[in-house]
């Protein structure tokens, strides 16, 4: 007899998700948390960088205010407030966690976890320690941000995303961000929406290189615009203190090159946090940097399960609760329905990204024959009105069957239109589908019935 049927070990939106929907289908559960519940989505990660950058583009919009009449005397950014203001959503957002825990009579064990064995763990937290028994223990850690292994890293004021997260008391005079990823992006937006000087050093030839090239090349534009410093194909080699702050020692094809700033932030990727979770002796198999599971999330190890950061490729909040509820169904015995192959990414950058599905450049790779239909939003009213930068909008469809099979959206509101396309690709319609609904006037979604039409005539052709 077990005290728990099942033991989750973290309470991000994978752990939480998880946790949740167990207890909903009869299993009694325990949560181990070592800091806030809620995980790195709300406490150091997706919510806090979008409550600053809330923050930023209303200080932003009335900077610019003027432009459409309206000024702002006086204006400042209390980068204290500013922070202050994150922990406050973040705290929010982490309460109602634990209320949600409450109501599904979920146990909130705080501490860090160690898997002693199958079915027993240890957590031990500021109460004391305790050992729990489990039949079946669901690893849920996340990850933890990388540090480069190169000289000057571990100087004062080179920090990670976590570590600026917690604050900071003034606006840096000038920034250096290393790596031009989805973090490095939406804290340069961050800071240069402030006026901080900000240098993006990107190793790959773009930004965002995981995303279609077409993103990054015009987020560069965007930013080069903004005052931002991009500088792509960047191989650092080292960090030096100076009197004024930090430099960091860059080549660009071989030509020495360097930025300077008050504070250097790293944003070169995320490990998975599994490490100090098992025991000695205790050592599941792993697929390179993260743990290898089964088609039920299983590991190595029967009895121990793990889902997102953890054991995923894709690091987002919503592929790890999508991961949580397959697993906490699975488990319960039941067939699981979450797809999990349709997955959306967004960057809040501005103007925003989304996309879900193929690129272009993908399905050239695979050999699958598609259509690509493009509306650039000059025109687009909206677009007009909030004035983002160049905005633009891809969707493309199988070249034979019409069927849609992916978007790649840059313009204010993608996040909030990206599901169309990925219900499109789930129940595999066609432009004239999507085309067969109106969508109401003036709205940045217009472009989208534009980008349809132009993809349904080529396919037509
Ligand atoms: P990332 O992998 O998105 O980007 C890291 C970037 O650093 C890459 O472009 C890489 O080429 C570059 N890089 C690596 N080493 C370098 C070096 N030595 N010099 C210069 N550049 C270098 O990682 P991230 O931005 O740290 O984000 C981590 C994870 O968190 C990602 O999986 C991301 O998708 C996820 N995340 C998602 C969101 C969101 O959905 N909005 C927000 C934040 C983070």
């Amino acid at each position: 007899m077990y005290d728990y049927d099942l033991l989750v070990i973290g309470a991000g939106p994978g752990g939480q998700t998880a946790a949740l929907r167990a207890a909903r289908l009869g299993k009694k559960v325990a949560v181990a948390e070592a800091r806030e519940p809620g995980g790195t989505c709300v406490n150091r990660g997706c919510v806090s960088t979008k409550t600053l950058l809330h923050s930023s583009s209303l200080y932003r919009a009335a900077a610019e205010g003027a432009a459409v009449g309206v000024h702002a005397q006086g204006l400042r950014a209390d980068l204290g407030e500013i922070f202050q203001n994150k922990r406050r959503v973040a705290q929010t957002l982490s309460q109602g966690v634990e209320t949600m825990f409450k109501s599904a009579k979920i146990a909130l064990l705080r501490g860090r976890a160690t898997i002693l064995a199958p079915h027993r763990a240890r957590v031990a937290g500021p109460e004391g320690e305790c050992e729990v028994t489990a039949e079946a223990i669901l690893v849920a850690a996340g990850a933890a941000p990388m540090r480069l292994p190169l000289p000057g890293m571990d100087l004062p004021g080179v920090l990670t995303s976590e570590e600026l997260l917690e604050g900071v008391d003034h606006l840096y005079r000038s920034l250096v961000i290393i790596g031009g990823g989805v973090i490095g992006i939406e804290f340069a937006c961050f800071f240069s929406d402030l006026g901080c000087e900000v240098t993006v050093l990107e190793g790959l030839d773009r930004l965002l290189p995981m995303l279609d090239r077409e993103l990054g090349q015009n987020l560069a534009l965007i930013l080069k615009k903004k005052g931002v410093r991009v500088c792509t194909g960047a191989l650092v080699e080292r960090a030096e203190q100076t009197d004024g702050g930090l430099r960091v020692h860059f080549t660009v094809k071989g030509k020495p090159d360097f930025a300077e700033g008050e504070a250097v932030l790293c944003a070169v990727g995320r490990r998975a946090a599994w490490e100090g979770i098992f025991a000695p002796g205790l050592q599941p198999e792993l697929d390179g940097r993260i743990l290898k599971v089964n088609e039920r999330f299983e590991t190595s190890i029967p009895g121990i399960f793990a889902i997102g950061d953890v054991a995923s490729q894709t690091q987002l909040a919503h592929v790890a609760a999508a991961q949580g509820q397959a697993f906490a169904e699975l488990l319960c015995g039941q067939e699981s329905r979450v797809g999990m192959d349709i997955v959306p990414s967004c960057v809040y950058c501005r103007p925003e990204i989304a996309v879900v599905g193929l690129t272009d450049g993908e399905a050239k790779a695979r050999g699958i024959p598609v259509k690509t239909g493009k509306c650039v939003l000059g025109g687009n009213a909206r677009t007009l009105i909030e004035d983002p930068g160049r905005s633009f909008m891809k969707v493309l469809a199988h070249a034979e069957t019409g069927q849609i099979l992916g978007a790649q959206l840059m313009c204010l509101g993608a996040p909030d239109m990206i599901s169309q396309i990925s219900e499109a690709i789930a129940n595999h319609l066609t432009p004239r589908q999507l085309l067969l609904a109106m969508r109401p006037h003036p709205t940045f979604e217009e472009a989208l019935s534009e980008a349809l039409e132009d993809l349904a005539n080529k396919l037509e052709k």
